[in-house]
C-alpha cells in the first residue's frame, strides 16, 4: 500500500480536502500530490527526504532560498507582536508600510509618484487597469478605456488580469478575455518571425502590428498597454533588440500609457535591479510582488508616476472617495518582511551576485542546444528557457496530445529538478542566491533528463 493509499495519510487527505491551482484534477485524484516538507537554500525536500534543485525559485520568487533565515523570522514575529494588523483605509498608516512605500520609490528605474500596496500580482495588474479607467474618466475622455496586452502575455488570474493574459488555458472554459482587451503580437522571433527575417526587422513587424491594431480600434479608444519585460509563464520569450524602442514609440504616439509588470523580472532577475533597466522602459505604471518579500509573504505593489496620480488625486477628491483597497494590501506584517529582504539584498549585492552567475547559466543552457530535442535555448540574467521541439530545422513543435511537456516534467522530477514546463519550453528561474556549483548540477540533471526523455519519445515512436 502507497502512503497515498493510506486513507489517512497527508496525501489522501490532500486529495479529498483541497483543490489545486493549475494541476490536472482527474490525474491528481489518481496519483496524489508530491508534498514538499522543508527547504535550505535552492532546494526543497519532499516526504521521504530526498531532494530536488528548485529551477523555479517556487513561482519565481523565492530569491534567498526556502528556509527564511533567522533575521528574516524575527522580524515578521516582532512586528506581529507589536501590531499584527492594520490597513491603510482612510488615511491610516504604520511605519513598515510608510518605509516600504519610500524604498520602493527610491528604487524605481524611473521617477515614480506613489505606492499602492496590494498582495498578489494579479490585484496589482487589477488595480492598475482600475485606475486607467478612473485616470481617463477624471481627464473627461471616458472612451479611452481599452487595454492592449500579448498574446503569451501572463499578468494573472482575476477576472481582468486574467483577460490581460494571453494564454488558452486562462480564457477558455472562463469565458474570457473580458471586452475592451485586446492581444497584439507575441515577441517570440523564433515562431513568429519570418523566415530570413532579422530579430531586428521583426520587432519592426510587431510595432507595426500593434499601430494596425490601434488604428483599427481608433486610437482615441486605446486607453494602454501592459507588458512583462521577459514573458515568464508565457514561456520565458526575451524581446528581440530594438522591440522596445519601437513599441515605446508607437505608444508615445498615441497618448498610451505603459504598464510595465515587473512581478517576475523585478528585484534582480534579468541582471538588473528591474526588467526595466535591461530592456531600457519608460513605464508609467510598474507592477510588482514575488521577489519583494523572497516569496515569503504576499505583498505587491503598483507604482505610479505623477502623469496617473495627478488627475487620479482630483478627481478622487472632487467625488469626496478614492474607492478601492484590499483588506491586506500592506500588510504591516509583510511589508516588515518586504524590507527586511530588500536590506539582505542590498547588504549582500545580491542583484550582483544575480548578475555575475547568470550568465553561466546561460552558457549552459546554450550548451543543451545541440542535444537532439532541444529547438532553441534562451534567457537572459536568471531567467531561462529550453524549449523542445520534434524537427529543429522545421522548428516543429511536438503535438501536446502525446504529452512531451509532460514527461519531460516527470523526468526532470525523477532527476531531481523541479521547474515547470510551459508547453514545451522548460523554464528556469531559480533564486537569486544559486552558486555556479548549483547551475552546474542543475543544469547536469536537466541534460540527463532531456536523454530520458529522448529515450521515452523514441519508445513512444513519436520520433
Ligand atoms: N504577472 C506576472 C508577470 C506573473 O508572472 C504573475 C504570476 N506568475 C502574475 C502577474 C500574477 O501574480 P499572482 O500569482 O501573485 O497573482
Amino acid at each position: 500500500m502507497t502512503p497515498f493509499q493510506r486513507p489517512n495519510s497527508a496525501a489522501a487527505r490532500d486529495v479529498r480536502h483541497q483543490m489545486h491551482p493549475y494541476t490536472n484534477p482527474v490525474a491528481h485524484e489518481a496519483n496524489g500530490p508530491m508534498i514538499v516538507d522543508r527547504g535550505e537554500g535552492v532546494r526543497v525536500f519532499d516526504e521521504d527526504g530526498k531532494d530536488y534543485i528548485e529551477g523555479l525559485a517556487g513561482l519565481w520568487c523565492t530569491s534567498l532560498g526556502f528556509a527564511a533565515e533567522e533575521r528574516v523570522a524575527r522580524v515578521a514575529y516582532d512586528q506581529l507582536r507589536r501590531l499584527g494588523f492594520y490597513h491603510p483605509f482612510g488615511g491610516k498608516a504604520h511605519t513598515p508600510g510608510i518605509d516600504l512605500a519610500e524604498a520602493l520609490i527610491a528604487m524605481a528605474p524611473v521617477p515614480m509618484s506613489k505606492v499602492l500596496f496590494c498582495n498578489s500580482g494579479s490585484e496589482a495588474n487589477d488595480t492598475a487597469i482600475k485606475l486607467i479607467r478612473f485616470y481617463n474618466n477624471a481627464l473627461g475622455r471616458p472612451e479611452k478605456k481599452k487595454i492592449i496586452s500579448r498574446t503569451k502575455a501572463y499578468h494573472g488570474v482575476t477576472v481582468a488580469s486574467a483577460s490581460l493574459t494571453g494564454l488558452p488555458f486562462n480564457h477558455r472554459d472562463f469565458d474570457l478575455p473580458m471586452d475592451g482587451v485586446l492581444h497584439t503580437t507575441c515577441p517570440h522571433p523564433y515562431h513568429f518571425g519570418a523566415e530570413g527575417e532579422s530579430p531586428e526587422d521583426f520587432a519592426t513587424r510587431c510595432a507595426e502590428d500593434l499601430e494596425a491594431l490601434i488604428q483599427a480600434e481608433g486610437p482615441e479608444t486605446i486607453a494602454a498597454f501592459f507588458a512583462e519585460p521577459v514573458m515568464g509563464a508565457g514561456g520565458v520569450i526575451v524581446p528581440p533588440p530594438t522591440y522596445f524602442e519601437k513599441i515605446q514609440a508607437v505608444l508615445k504616439r498615441h497618448d498610451i500609457l505603459f504598464v510595465v509588470d515587473e512581478v517576475i523580472c523585478g528585484f534582480g532577475r534579468t541582471g538588473n535591479a528591474w526588467g526595466c533597466q535591461t530592456f531600457g522602459l519608460q513605464p508609467d505604471m510598474i507592477a510588482c510582488a514575488k521577489q519583494m518579500s523572497s516569496g515569503y509573504l504576499p505583498i505587491a505593489a503598483l507604482m505610479l508616476n505623477e502623469r496617473v496620480y495627478a488627475p487620479i488625486r482630483d478627481n478622487a477628491g472632487r467625488i469626496g472617495m478614492f474607492g478601492h483597497g484590499f483588506t491586506y494590501g500592506g500588510h504591516p506584517v509583510s511589508c516588515a518582511v518586504a524590507l527586511e529582504v530588500l536590506a539582505i539584498y542590498k547588504e549582500r549585492d545580491v542583484f550582483a551576485h544575480a548578475a555575475a552567475v547568470g550568465p553561466r547559466l546561460q552558457q549552459r543552457l546554450r550548451g543543451l542546444a545541440d542535444h537532439p530535442l532541444v529547438g532553441e535555448t534562451r534567457g537572459v540574467g536568471l531567467i531561462g528557457g529550453v524549449e523542445l521541439s520534434r524537427d529543429k530545422a522545421a522548428r516543429r513543435p511536438f503535438d501536446p496530445a502525446q504529452g512531451v511537456g509532460p514527461a519531460m516534467g516527470l523526468h526532470l522530477h525523477a532527476r531531481g529538478i523541479i521547474t515547470r514546463v510551459i508547453g514545451d519550453t522548460v523554464a528556469f528561474s531559480p533564486p537569486l542566491v544559486i552558486t555556479e556549483e548549483e547551475i552546474d548540477t542543475m543544469v547536469d540533471r536537466v541534460a540527463l533528463a532531456l536523454d530520458d526523455t529522448l529515450a521515452w519519445c523514441r519508445a513512444e515512436g513519436l520520433l
